[in-house]
């Protein structure tokens, strides 16, 4: 019989890292969940800590992490990620991308382990190029309010690339772009959570500047399969993963008042310091090199986000 693969996954009770759990589990993977619950939650994964091939372990990944028995990979996806989180914890965010990223790194040679980076299209900060390809460098004020959680991934992507090129560790970065869906905390203060609930609920859509600011956003579970490509190719340099529908924020406020048949007014608020203008990813390379494109259309995306969205402003807060 196969010997079964074991995979640490930081920040394995956040959103993301929490699909991760469900993907790799169903993949018959043994899967060690690593989470300090700063802005991930233990409800993101309760329905698995009855699996006898799952582990959450309590721990910040910017301290020493050590882990007994094989591991074939980690993937490092701690660190806050929505702006607000990154603002209200600018050096956890910083440390998680430095000291964290060492970290795992280090617990990945130990283990010759395969390492993938959670990095981020944050990278190319405002970008001046765009779409954005790999090859872009970026526009980032490494002094700003986003710099904390900009800087921070790109010295992770620094520090995985030294890995690599100095120990010869497997490794992978892929720069995800937004993504959304099921347990994306209600209050995280991304677009797409702020409006789904105040469509819900009833209250305007807060839209901030003039809301001509364009993203593309994707479906969490079309990342999550890109993410296993990317894991199993043998490319180590950056792989964009997102969705190039572009839209802007206004469309997006529109339709999420479509989808949730909800007739709450926009209302405008100041736009944050350093917002990026725009936002869309080239996807050739996963294109070419993961045969990966995204599958879900906004529709069943935002459809099937919303229903988790009512049943927990529903629930118990
Ligand atoms: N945004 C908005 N209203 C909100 C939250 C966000 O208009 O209640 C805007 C934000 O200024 C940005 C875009 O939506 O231009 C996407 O923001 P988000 O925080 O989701 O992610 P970002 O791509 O900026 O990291």
């Amino acid at each position: 019989m196969a010997k079964k693969r074991r995979v640490i996954i930081t920040g394995g009770a956040g959103f993301i890292g929490s699909h991760l759990c469900d993907f790799f589990l169903s993949k018959g993977w043994d899967v060690v969940c690593m989470d300090n619950l700063l802005t991930g939650s233990p409800d993101n994964v309760s329905h698995l800590l009855s699996e006898r091939d799952f582990t959450f372990l309590d721990m910040d990944v910017s301290g020493f992490i050590h882990l007994a028995g094989p591991v074939d990979a980690i993937l490092h996806f701690a660190s806050p990620a929505s702006p607000i989180d990154y603002l209200e914890h600018p050096i956890q965010t910083l440390k998680v991308g430095s000291l964290g990223t060492h970290k795992a790194l280090g617990l990945a040679r130990e283990k010759k382990a395969a390492f993938l980076l959670a990095s981020t299209s944050e990278v190319y900060g405002d970008p001046l190029v765009h779409p954005q390809r790999e090859d872009y460098w970026g526009n980032v004020n490494p002094i700003g309010p986003r710099g904390v959680y900009d800087e921070a991934k790109r010295f992770a992507e620094a520090l995985t690339m030294a890995y690599c090129r100095s120990h010869r560790l497997d490794t992978k970065i892929v720069r995800i772009f937004n993504t959304y869906g099921p347990r994306m905390r209600i209050q995280d203060g991304r677009a797409i959570p702020s409006f789904l609930s105040q469509a819900i609920q009833g209250k305007p859509l807060t839209v901030f500047g003039d809301g001509s600011q364009t993203r593309s956003f994707c479906y969490v579970s079309d990342l999550v399969g890109g993410i296993y490509r990317l894991l199993n190719s043998s490319h180590h340099f950056p792989v964009n993963l997102g969705n190039p529908r572009e839209m802007t924020i206004l469309e997006m406020a529109r339709e999420i008042l479509k989808v949730t048949r909800s007739r709450s007014r926009i209302v405008y608020r100041p736009l944050p310091e350093d917002d990026p203008k725009v936002r869309q990813p080239c996807i050739d390379l996963a294109q070419r090199l993961l045969r990966w494109k995204p599958k879900i259309t906004l529709a069943q995306g935002l459809r099937s986000t919303a229903r988790d969205f009512r049943n927990r402003l529903k629930g118990p807060k």
